[in-house]
């Protein structure tokens, strides 16, 4: 493939135009914004987005014959076929709407409780999200399954040969995200699924942190659950997507009983919807549900290529440059990551780094970041995570590098 510079097309001070927040001053200085793993800003189109439907078009959705009903309805069903053809979902009815990744693990790991029996094992990585181990904990205590770790290496990837060692005909589930939150490590998800399909388990990917900058096919990938949140995709918070193989979908039990997820209700016997209502009981989250869809138009208008490509050249320069500082370290520093960097400086707290930066308009992430077992492993209390999206400059990192320089010197 030939490589084109993006740098040139890509008109990041355009793109900045797009997103008010932007503008905002902290402490007296221009925000910098680099809390993007945490969640990302939220550009004027998707705002529009949002006052439109409560300014015009407010109503509950698939119940009324009226106007309003519909219309709402109609914007609903259209989001989700965008989130659908976003990740090349064969069809819309697996494409359920969810409050966000953690939902949506919940709703799979609750559906196995009825599947797994003692014996059974289940595979999670080191490298998770609270939120992806937690759940799995849950259900193992539940249902007498054991819980497995696939242990991380120094480098921050996880250690493929002890996964192979893991593997066994008990393997029914195994759990990983797309990409580490802490350290922006891109997992080898097709190796983690082939070999776990080879053994007759199911994988889910949590995909929350690699949803923003790679565009994952989930077809190709052939995983049998996928989940992410859009608000680390320039989307609102509170609304995500769970995507499941139609087999799993029609397999599990549904997570909650109430509205929308019946087809008969009598005392003696209540039939369910199909797929998708089976799994989304309740009145939705449907401004955001359009919203999110919104939010992929936006993004997708830029290109996702392009905004990796941006992304990518950003983290080289921030990386080089926070090198250079005396007694700095990266955590995870190896080529096939995301746009997140988690450091220390040698003999400085964390959070004392992120309270002179935040003095300094400079919004980091400090601390263990939902994965307490990555800073055991390093034998940390936690990390600063600078986290970067399309929307951000080298001008901002000169910014930080200053900033992080200046705590060093008041602090070491
Ligand atoms: C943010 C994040 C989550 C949790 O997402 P919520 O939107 O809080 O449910 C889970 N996993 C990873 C990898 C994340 O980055």
């Amino acid at each position: 493939m030939a490589s084109v510079d993006t740098s040139l097309h890509f008109d990041v001070e355009k793109i900045r135009a797009d997103f008010p927040i932007l503008k905002r001053k902290v402490n007296d200085k221009p925000l910098v914004y680099f809390d993007n793993a945490a969640t990302s800003q939220t550009p004027q189109q998707v705002i529009d987005v949002i006052v439109d439907y409560y300014s015009r078009y407010n109503a509950n959705i698939h119940r009324g014959v009226h106007a309003l009903s519909q219309e709402a309805t109609d914007a609903y069903e259209q989001a989700r076929i965008k989130i659908q053809k976003h990740f090349n979902i064969p069809n819309a009815y697996q494409t359920l709407f969810t409050s966000g990744t953690t939902h949506g693990i919940n709703m799979v790991a609750s559906g196995f409780a009825s599947i797994l029996e003692a014996g059974d094992e289940v595979i999670v990585s080191a490298l998770e999200h609270h939120s992806n181990i937690v759940p799995w904990q849950m259900l193992c205590e539940k249902t007498g399954a054991q819980l497995k770790v696939i242990p991380m290496l120094e480098n921050g990837t996880l250690d493929m040969q002890a996964f192979d060692r893991l593997l066994s005909e008990k393997t029914k589930l195994v759990f990983v995200n797309h990409v580490s939150n802490a350290l922006g490590t891109v997992n080898p998800i097709e190796e983690l699924i082939s070999k776990t399909h080879n053994v007759g388990g199911a994988v889910l990917v949590d995909g929350a942190q690699a949803a923003p900058h790679i565009k994952a096919d989930l077809q190709a990938l052939d995983v049998d659950f996928y989940v992410v949140s859009a608000h680390k995709m320039c989307g609102p918070t509170g609304v995500g997507m769970l995507y499941g193989k139609e087999e799993w979908l029609t397999k599990l039990p549904p997570y909650q009983g109430g509205g929308e997820m019946i087809d008969q209700v009598t005392f003696e016997k209540t039939t369910y919807a199909g797929l998708p209502h089976k799994f989304e009981a309740g009145t939705p989250n449907i401004c955001g549900g359009i919203a999110f869809g919104a939010a992929l138009d936006y993004m997708n208008a830029i290109g996702f290529d392009q905004i990796a490509e941006y992304e990518h050249e950003l983290l080289e320069y921030a990386t080089s440059r926070l090198k250079a500082i005396d007694g700095l370290r990266i955590y995870g520093d190896i080529p096939n990551k995301t746009a997140v960097i988690s450091f220390n400086i040698k003999g400085v707290h964390p959070y004392d780094m992120g309270t002179i930066l935040d003095k300094l308009g400079i919004a980091v992430r400090t601390g263990h970041h939902c994965a307490q077992p990555i800073m055991d492993f390093y034998k940390i209390p936690g990390t600063v995570r600078a986290s970067f999206a399309f929307y951000n400059t080298k001008d901002e990192i000169d910014t930080l590098i200053a900033g992080v320089e200046r705590a060093r010197n008041m602090l070491v």
